[in-house]
């Protein structure tokens, strides 16, 4: 292990150091939380291997091993989503309320973005941005998973944004990017790619990502700032810069006896593995100071053809039993339900812009897999519903037809009550309409 790293933990752990080196070669521990939109019926989770997370509303630890719940067929119909129990932390210490505009600035994979999605109403509005392509692509298909309408999927660098929308949000979410201290359990590539130099790197883009997250963060508004990282240049030094240049004040957040306080900080957090249930963490909470006050801005404009807003209109009325929605926006014959708070985004890369609906395409609407995860059974005029370990179940996952009882068209697949996806019937045959791509 690394020199530098051990000298800065026997530091700060004194006495507890060898606890928590012993600690890093224990299992890691993972967690998940239900996705309250979704998941009414939680006799899913009368299992021995399901604990209450101690604090967090609608987590759960969980035995991934004896009970392995990314496996399970409800993982894909966005029933839950599993994150470790200290990165959980931070999503529900930021406390959205319904119709907070919320931005997450490093939010790939999703971890924090689909809980506050999910958490907001569809007033509220959520930008879930990360800089990697790859990365973005896989948050955009957990938010999709989620069935969230109120966001925005982007892939840019954040400072763009302050142009645009600058003091616009009530909360922002920076989980930044950092040296990885506490994966070093879980994940060995971190301790191999690890380094003091990379932790000056670090700190130096965190800087910057603070100095962007302040421009767009409205007075009185609300700053997480979270890492998975020990040392206190990445942590601590970093808070100091903020308060430094900004007039901001510490939030003191709410600690159980296994939480420690920040270092000469005593309203950050500091989560390690041998006092802590989860993997390493750091949370700091910062209020910008100042008299909130909702800006003006340029929201974005609806527009859809008529004849695709016809076609869009057909299908509704054919196979769902609600209305098709009134604000659209269509890309390349792509349409988007959008909603009246949505912020125009020129010059930002949009993955998506609400939720996606489908394509038109040769004089017909082709419903996407993203619509059918956010609807409910009863929104469709046809369904087949099947238990999550049946083999109806099992044999669709995998990409098979299923044998049908003569319904015609478009219909919803759903596990346990829960859409999982479009399917189109003909002749008695259910042709499968998952994508490709997540057929397993
Ligand atoms: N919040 C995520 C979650 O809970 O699932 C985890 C975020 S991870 C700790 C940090 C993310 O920051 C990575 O996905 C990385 O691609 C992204 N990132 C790195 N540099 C960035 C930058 N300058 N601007 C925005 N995102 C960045």
């Amino acid at each position: 292990m690394n020199e530098f790293f051990k000298n800065n933990m026997k530091e700060i752990l004194k006495d507890e150091y060898d606890d928590f080196m012993d600690a890093l070669s224990n299992k890691e521990v993972k967690g998940f939380y239900t996705n309250i939109n979704k998941m009414k019926d939680l006799s899913f989770l009368d299992s021995p291997y399901i604990t209450r997370h101690p604090v967090v509303e609608y987590g759960y630890i969980f035995d991934y091993e004896k009970y392995p719940l990314g496996k399970f067929s409800t993982f894909m119909n966005g029933l839950y989503y599993i994150q470790e129990p200290s990165a959980m932390l931070v999503s529900y210490l930021l406390d959205v309320q319904p119709n907070d505009y919320v931005l997450d600035m490093c939010a790939a994979p999703g971890g924090k973005s689909c809980y506050i999605g999910m958490k907001l109403s569809q007033d509220g509005l959520l930008i879930s941005n990360d800089i990697d392509s790859k990365r973005a692509k896989i948050l955009s298909g957990n938010i999709e998973r989620f069935g969230l309408k109120n966001t925005i999927v982007t892939n840019d660098v954040p400072v763009k944004f302050e142009k645009i929308l600058p003091e616009f949000f009530d909360k922002i979410i920076l989980d930044a990017p950092c040296s990885g201290e506490g994966m070093f359990r879980k994940d060995n590539p971190a301790i191999e790619t690890y380094s003091k130099e990379k932790v000056y790197e670090c700190a130096y883009i965190q800087k910057q990502l603070i100095d962007t997250a302040m421009h767009l963060l409205k007075p009185g508004g609300r700053l997480i700032y979270s890492t998975c990282t020990y040392n206190t240049i990445e942590n601590e030094d970093n808070i100091q810069y903020l308060l430094d240049h900004y007039d901001a004040s510490l939030v003191d957040l709410p600690k159980t006896s296994e939480m420690c306080e920040g270092i000469h900080l005593k309203e950050a957090i500091r989560l390690y593995p041998h006092r802590y249930n989860g993997e390493g963490h750091f949370i700091c909470m910062i209020q910008k100071n100042g008299i909130p006050d909702r800006k003006t801005y340029k929201g974005i404009k609806p527009y859809i053809s008529k004849s695709n807003k016809q076609l869009l209109d057909t299908f509704y009325s054919q196979y769902l039993t609600i209305h098709s929605p009134e604000l659209l926006v269509e890309s390349h014959q792509h349409i988007y339900e959008i909603q009246p708070q949505f912020p125009e985004l020129n010059g930002i890369k949009i993955l998506r812009n609400g939720l996606y609906l489908g394509e038109c395409k040769k004089g017909r609407f082709e419903p996407s897999y993203s619509l059918a995860l956010s609807l409910k059974k009863e929104d469709a005029k046809q369904y087949y519903s099947y238990a999550y370990n049946s083999d109806a179940i099992t044999d669709y996952i995998k990409g098979m037809t299923l044998k049908g009882t003569q319904q015609k068209g478009y219909g919803l697949i759903c596990i346990n009550d829960i859409p999982l996806s479009f399917y189109k019937e003909s002749n008695g045959i259910v042709k499968n309409l998952l994508p490709k791509g997540l057929r397993r």
